[in-house]
Formats: C-alpha cells, sequence, structure tokens
C-alpha cells in the first residue's frame, strides 16, 4: 500500500488545527486505497500549538509532530518537514485550510493514472486579500520572471503532491535561504497544476504582513537572480558614456565661447545623483554579499526541541 505524507507547517494554529485535522481525516477515510502520515511542525509558537498537536498525537498514531526551538520561518518547517517525511508520496498544506485538502484525492488520482512526479495548486483569485497586495504579487511575479531563468508561477502555491524522487531533490539543496517556491520548479520534473479560486483562512490570523512579504519577495529575488548585480554594470556604462559625451560638449563650449565660470548648482546636482547610483549599487551588492554570508557560516535550518518521530528519527 502507498503512503502519503501531509507535511504541516504550524505557526500559532491553536485555533484551526482541530478543524484541519477533521478536514484531513475526512480525505483519509475517503482515499482507503492508502495509508497517510500527517508530520506537523511547530514552528516555535507561543499558544498552545504544541498541546494540541500533542491531543492529535495521542489519538491518532498516524500524527507525528516536530516542535522547533524557536520560530525559524515557515521554510524551515517545510525542510524539517520534507525531511522527516516518510511517505511515497508528500504534499504540503497550511493548517489553515486554504489549502483545501478535498483536492487531494484528484491531486493523487493525476499523479498515479497519468504519471505526473507533482501537481501543484494554482489560485486563479485573490479574493479577499487586500488590492494593494495583489498587486504587488502581480508585479513580483513579473519581475522575477523577466530576471530569473527558474520559472516562478503567480498564484501557486506551496501546496502540491510530489513523488519521493521530487522530495529527496529538493532536500538535496542544502541551502540556508530557502525559497521553496523557486526549488520546487528548479528541481524540475513534470508538474501538472490544478486551479482553485482564493479560500479565506478558518480560523486566526495570517503571519505575513505587508512589509514581511515585501522581505521575502526581496530574497525570492536574491536566491533565484543575478540581475540585479548586473545593474551596477549597466549604470556605470551609461554613466560613462553620457559624462565623456558631457566633457566633449563642455570643452567645445569653452574653446569656442570662452569659459564664463558658473553651472556650480548642476554640480551639486550631478555629485548628489551619481553618489546615489552608487550607494545604489553598493546596496545591491551588500544583499548578495550578506547572503553569501549566512550560507558560508553552515548554520543548521532548524533546530527541534522535541519530537514524537520514534525510530523514524533516522532519515
Ligand atoms: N507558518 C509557519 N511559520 C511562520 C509563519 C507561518 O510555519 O513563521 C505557517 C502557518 O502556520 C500556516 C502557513 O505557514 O500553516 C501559512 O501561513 P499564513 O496562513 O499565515 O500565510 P498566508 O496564507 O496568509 O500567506
Ligand atoms: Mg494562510
Amino acid at each position: 500500500m502507498k503512503k502519503i505524507s501531509i507535511v504541516v507547517p504550524c505557526y500559532n494554529e491553536e485555533k484551526t488545527l482541530p478543524i484541519f485535522y477533521k478536514e484531513i481525516k475526512k480525505i483519509s477515510k475517503m482515499m482507503s486505497e492508502v495509508d497517510f502520515e500527517f508530520v506537523f511542525i511547530n514552528d516555535g509558537s507561543n499558544d498552545n500549538t504544541l498541546e494540541e498537536l500533542k491531543k492529535l498525537a495521542k489519538k491518532d498514531d498516524r500524527v507525528k509532530y516536530i516542535s522547533f526551538s524557536r520560530n525559524f520561518g515557515k521554510e524551515a518547517g517545510i525542510y524539517a518537514g520534507l525531511e522527516y517525511a516518510t511517505g511515497d508520496y508528500i504534499t504540503l498544506m497550511d493548517a489553515d485550510l486554504q489549502d483545501p485538502p478535498e483536492l487531494l484525492p484528484k491531486m493523487y488520482d493525476l499523479m498515479v493514472k497519468e504519471g505526473y512526479d507533482s501537481v501543484g495548486t494554482r489560485r486563479v483569485t485573490r479574493q479577499g486579500e487586500p488590492l494593494i497586495r495583489s498587486f504587488c504579487a502581480r508585479c513580483f511575479y513579473k519581475l522575477i520572471n523577466k530576471m530569473s531563468k527558474t520559472e516562478m508561477v503567480d498564484g501557486a502555491r506551496d501546496y502540491r503532491l510530489m513523488t519521493r524522487q521530487m522530495v529527496n531533490s529538493i532536500l538535496s539543496m542544502k541551502e540556508y535561504n530557502r525559497y521553496s517556491k523557486g526549488l520546487f520548479n528548479f528541481v524540475g520534473f513534470e508538474t501538472k497544476w490544478i486551479e482553485y479560486e482564493n479560500r479565506k483562512r478558518v480560523a486566526g490570523e495570517t503571519k505575513w504582513s505587508f512589509w514581511k512579504l515585501m522581505l521575502y519577495a526581496f530574497d525570492g529575488i536574491i536566491a533565484f537572480s543575478t540581475v540585479p548585480l548586473s545593474i551596477a554594470t549597466f549604470l556605470g556604462i551609461l554613466f560613462c558614456i553620457v559624462s565623456f559625451i558631457a566633457i566633449i560638449i563642455i570643452i567645445t563650449k569653452t574653446l569656442c565661447f570662452g569659459d564664463p565660470v558658473g553651472g556650480w548648482p548642476s554640480m551639486v546636482c550631478i555629485l548628489f545623483f551619481v553618489s546615489g547610483i552608487q550607494l545604489f549599487c553598493i546596496g545591491i551588492i551588500g544583499a548578495y554579499l550578506s547572503k553569501t554570508y549566512l550560507e558560508t557560516k553552515k548554520r543548521p535550518i532548524y533546530i527541534i526541541k522535541e519530537e514524537n518521530l520514534g525510530d523514524k528519527k533516522e532519515k
């Protein structure tokens, strides 16, 4: 019998967990032809998420939990979950039911019958989301797809079913700055996309502020494109050409019309402008340097405080 592992990163999800568990239990009953395993990652929650998980684990021995020593972020949760999942097929789901579990039978069917390596989900609407957030998201996808060779699908969720083989190749990338949306596409394999309408969170609150999302988008660009680094070179060349032309104009003007001293206000403007550009470029280089710095430290992606993995612990 094949086994599906459902990996669920949870951060302060005490309200959503009981509802979520009920739903996935329903689905697992419907899909009686497969075994299930639920791997919950408590990402340093400061509410009763861990207690909820322990309660669930007592009721159902398919429930495994991993509890981090602090909040390491969703990406770390995903990594740990994928590392400890033992299924033949592995899926990621948010705990808030924004990733509809009822799509799972269809996803599994597509994988088994049509031989896809992965079935991903895409939101075709962004209903219920602030307009500015949707607008920025759309701009981000346009921008990153122009800048990166790895394609990022607009509206793609982390909710996807994958084969063991694909998961292993994702795990083989041990980078510290993880941007899963890119990593999933980077590894290749054949992916089928299914679409659905946006859902609202069943309970609790989103953990992503606008600012956090902006930083995440920035991380994505740094992780999957080196185009910003070329901006410095491009601007450098552009400014050399402009200044060369300006020098010729000034010399000709002086030779033909003499040289009344003037133009210092424009000089100050130019000085400010050019130093601004220089700082901007140094900033870009700094962003890459800081990421490289963090990578070279080889710090662990997460630290586990407690778990109930039993002998499955040795991967
Ligand atoms: N999450 C996490 N660690 C974090 C932030 C979020 O494990 O630091 C989990 C969260 O519990 C949820 C999923 O990631 O299961 C998605 O988070 P959320 O629903 O807040 O994001 P949104 O759907 O609003 O983008
Ligand atoms: Mg959500």
